[in-house]
Parts: C-alpha cells; structure tokens; sequence
C-alpha cells in the first residue's frame, strides 16, 4: 500500500531543496486515495517526473504537483511546468531509453536519458498510463493514470 497523501508531503520537500528557491512549486493534494504498488518504485517514478520539471524549466517557473481523481475514478499524479516543452517530433520518443531532446536546454543539463525509460516501465508494472502533453515555448504536462483497481 502506497500513501500517496504522506508521499507528496515528503516529495515537496525533495522539489523545494532541488529547486533552491529557483521556481515557485505548488502542491495540490485533491483526493486521500491511496495506491496498491511498489513503494520504491512508485517513488521513483514520481520523483523523476518532478526531477525533470526542475531541471529544464528556467528559473522563474512554476512547477504544479497533484494527486487527483479523475471522473472515471482514475487516480491521476500530475507534474505541469512552465519549462521549454518538448517539440512533436521527439515526443514519440521522448520515453525510449538514452533518449534526450539536443539542442541548448538539454546540453548543459546532465542526465543519461534513462528516467522517463524507467517512469514509463514502473507504469506498466502498475496499471497506469503515462501521458506527456506539451507546448513548446508554453511548458508540459506530465501525467501518470492508475486504473481504478490500483485505487485503495
Ligand atoms: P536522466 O533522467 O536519466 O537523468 P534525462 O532527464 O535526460 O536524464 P529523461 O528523464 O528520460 O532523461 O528525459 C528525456 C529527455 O526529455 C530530456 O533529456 C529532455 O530533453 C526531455 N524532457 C524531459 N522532461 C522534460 C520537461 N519537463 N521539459 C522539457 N523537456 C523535458
Ligand atoms: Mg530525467
């Protein structure tokens, strides 16, 4: 059993001490639900989503976390920044392993290419959709969707 109400109080912490006063960072906890699954892994995956959001968003720029319901009862952990965004043409890629977005916003950011490889696998381990929408020049929106019988 995964607490995600105690899990987000924990990670804000995470995001505040990465960011460093860098961005503004909300937190919204919108439903008590809890999740059946992996508690490291659900914590990795989330952290990586976030990790993301705070490394290519400029400082200055907003960084959303949530943990909601959707209307067809699906538990919905979202992060939305204001960074860059991710053009088309590479989101279809964006999640294949070693695969980064060149160009200047990913050259002096460090990183293997390998979390959103691993967000994606630790999704499918429990039931859940990654989906990734994004303007570029407006930001993204990252979004992990756990049917309902992941639901407690
Ligand atoms: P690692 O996570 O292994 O340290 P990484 O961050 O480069 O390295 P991924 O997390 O898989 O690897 O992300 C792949 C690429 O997707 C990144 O290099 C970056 O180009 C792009 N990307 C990921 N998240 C965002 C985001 N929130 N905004 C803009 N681009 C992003
Ligand atoms: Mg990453």
């Amino acid at each position: 059993e995964f607490d995600v109400k105690a899990e987000m109080a924990s990670l804000k912490i995470d995001a505040e001490a990465l960011s460093a006063g860098r961005h503004k960072i909300i937190f919204d906890v919108l439903t008590d639900t809890a999740l059946y699954g992996e508690r490291r892994e659900l914590h990795s995956a989330f952290s990586n989503l976030i990790s993301n959001a705070i490394r290519y968003t400029p400082e200055g720029g907003q960084i959303t976390v949530s943990w909601s319901l959707s209307p067809s009862r699906h538990g919905i952990f979202s992060v939305t920044d204001t960074g860059p965004g991710i053009d088309a043409v590479h989101l279809p890629r964006i999640t294949e392993r070693f695969y980064r977005v060149d160009g200047s916003r990913s050259r002096d950011t460090g990183g293997t290419g390998l979390g959103l490889a691993i967000v994606k696998h630790i999704a499918t381990r429990h039931n859940a959709q990654l989906l990734i929408t994004s303007v570029v020049g407006e930001g993204s929106t990252f979004k992990l969707r756990f049917a309902p019988e992941r639901l407690i």
